[in-house]
């Protein structure tokens, strides 16, 4: 018999989770550690997926009493409460008692159960919940609520309307190709096997999802072949799960640990950071400077530590099959760590286009809504036009039509910038920091308000992106920089001498602050929020404007990495 203390049961996210998480999770010796901090983001986004549940569940009762009054041959108007069949589990209850309503519900053969938690399998390790389980025939099928796309425009992707939960009734969508989303697929995976467990899974092997748009109920056969190598959801998700529950055992038991930290792209936002960051610093593992798949390849290759990593010749043959850098890059990068640099040319000569006239820009979005700020620094040559700092905004909540009023006048000024600078006979460069923000915001824009006052036509747009006279330093630190802590503009504007003066400055605080700004979700809009992102904004195009100036001469004394 399994004890308590060393019981293993794994929730859907184990799956795609890093396996040393799944370990640090289910070692007991790890109970009382530090974690890093929640992520603002990170709550923002689970507050923001909570209430698209509401409203998804809002549409979906709504719609069920309006197909329940037709087939009575009564009106829908008025009715209170939820529909015949209906039940839903209250999140805020503790999850003893969520159980209890739903094993319940389950035994009375609810039509629709929502925010159902299952009881936890324990033969099988798993526990979890789904935000609706969905009668069909003697068992039942799991549909998910999620707020991210689900489908591109194509076809193929096999769907029901919004609020259809009978997958009897979908067709192959003319409008829609499936996005690929592996997450949702092995969710669903995961509780088709909890179900299976109960002896309830639906006959038939399938999953369903409404995701942001909410636009169609996207389902899935997870017995499809759909994977790579011709497995089916199901199947990749057993072995996945076979996999963490091995993992997880051993660090339950005290086993010699099946998963060990090395650092890849989810380390960022995960809370055992100061946990793995430390013990790979006393070990000076070369994922430090090398992550995901490379870092393994060249601990399988014996270059275990930054320390070997940093004395290979560059003249042998490269340890690995990179599969993103290089071999000189990463060796380079090694040495830089080894010298506590931040930055190392990895060209002999550091240039950036300059222009007579010049702009720096930086917009702000917030989420998929909308770009409600277009921020703009004009210096260099005098053009009649007041030099400094301005911006174009809208204080509506996005989104807004208000936005195409600004967005229509930032590009008046700018369109009369460049204009004056032709006029009188001299260059113009404007500069933002990772342009695919901004032209993906330029085009969103142009396309979003096409025919309202003052928007540019799309070919006007693309004329001017694709000149030498939008110039994207991100591109040009990428190309000229090795950086060993990261390229975004808050490490490496820094190194030029540039800082901002909010401690809190940063894209995802940047989110709280506009909500708090335009009063989002019906709160008082609040005035210094407003001049905090301002500010912010303004500190930005400061930024980038000290980064090429940097770029146009200092940063040619520091390291060159052939010199390392
Ligand atoms: S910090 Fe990185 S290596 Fe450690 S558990 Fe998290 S994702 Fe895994």
């Amino acid at each position: 018999m399994v004890h308590m203390e060393t019981e293993v049961l794994l929730d859907a996210g184990a799956v795609s989770r890093c396996r040393r998480r799944v370990h640090l999770e289910a070692d007991p010796s790890m109970r009382e550690t530090t974690l890093a901090p929640p992520d603002p983001a990170a709550e923002q986004r689970m507050a923001d997926a909570a209430a698209h549940r509401l409203e998804i569940r809002r549409r979906l009762v709504e719609a069920i009493r309006r197909e329940q009054a037709a087939a009575r041959g009564v009106s829908a108007e008025g009715g209170g409460g939820e529909e015949a069949g209906w039940v839903t589990v209250p999140r805020e209850l503790p999850a003893g008692e969520r159980v209890r309503i739903t094993e319940q519900a389950l035994a009375d053969g609810a039509s629709y159960i929502w925010g159902a938690l299952l009881p936890a399998d324990r033969r099988g390790h798993r526990r979890g919940g789904a935000e609706l389980l969905v009668r069909s025939g003697a068992g039942y099928l799991p549909v998910l609520v999620v707020r991210h796309r689900i489908t591109d425009p194509g076809a193929g992707a096999v769907t029901t309307a919004p609020n259809q939960l009978d997958p009897a009734r979908a067709v192959v969508d003319e409008h829609r190709k499936v996005r690929s989303q592996p997450r949702d697929q092995l969710r669903l995976a995961h509780l088709r096997r909890m179900l299976e467990a109960l002896g309830l899974a639906a006959h038939q092997p399938l999953g369903g999802v409404i995701g942001l748009d909410a636009d169609c109920v996207l389902w899935h056969d997870l017995a499809a072949p759909t994977w790579p190598g011709g497995r089916s959801a199901l199947a990749e998700y057993d072995i996945r799960f076979a996999d963490r529950v091995a993992v997880a055992q051993a660090a339950a038991t005290g086993g010699p640990a099946l998963a060990e930290p090395s650092r890849i792209l989810d380390c960022r936002a995960c809370p055992w950071w100061p946990t793995c960051e430390s013990a790979l610093l006393a070990v000076r593992d070369v994922s430090l400077v090398v992550r995901g798949e490379d870092a393994m390849e060249l601990r399988r290759a014996g270059v275990s530590t930054v320390d070997k990593l940093a004395a290979l010749n560059l003249d042998d043959e490269p340890p690995i099959v990179w599969t993103s850098g290089s071999f000189p890059d990463a060796v380079a990068l090694a040495r830089a760590w080894l010298a506590d640099l931040t930055v190392v040319r990895r060209v002999p000569e550091v240039t950036v286009s300059r222009g007579d006239v010049e702009v720096d820009v930086d917009m702000e979005s917030f989420g998929e809504s909308g770009a409600y700020l277009w921020g703009c620094l004009l210096s260099g040559a005098d053009i009649g036009l007041p030099q400094g700092y301005r911006s174009f905004v809208t204080w509506e909540p996005v989104p807004t039509v208000d936005e195409a009023r600004s967005f229509a006048e930032f590009w008046a000024w700018l369109r009369d910038v460049r204009e004056r600078t032709a006029a009188a006979g001299l260059t113009f460069r404007a500069y933002c920091y990772n342009a695919m923000a901004e032209n993906r915001w330029l085009f969103g824009s142009v396309e979003r308000f096409a025919g309202l006052d003052g928007i540019p036509a799309k070919n006007e747009v693309q004329s001017f992106v694709d000149s030498e006279e939008w110039v994207d330093l991100f591109r040009g630190v990428t190309e000229q920089f090795l950086c060993s802590r990261g390229k975004g503009l808050k490490v490496i504007a820094p190194v030029a001498g540039f800082s901002w003066r909010d401690p809190e400055a940063g894209g995802e605080a940047s989110m709280r602050w506009y909500r708090d700004a335009v009063g989002m979700d019906g709160a008082v809009p609040a005035p210094d929020q407003r001049e905090r992102l301002l500010r912010y904004n303004e500190d930005d195009v400061r930024a980038t404007q000290v980064l090429r100036g940097w770029m146009s001469g200092p940063a040619n004394e520091i390291p060159y990495m052939g010199d390392l």
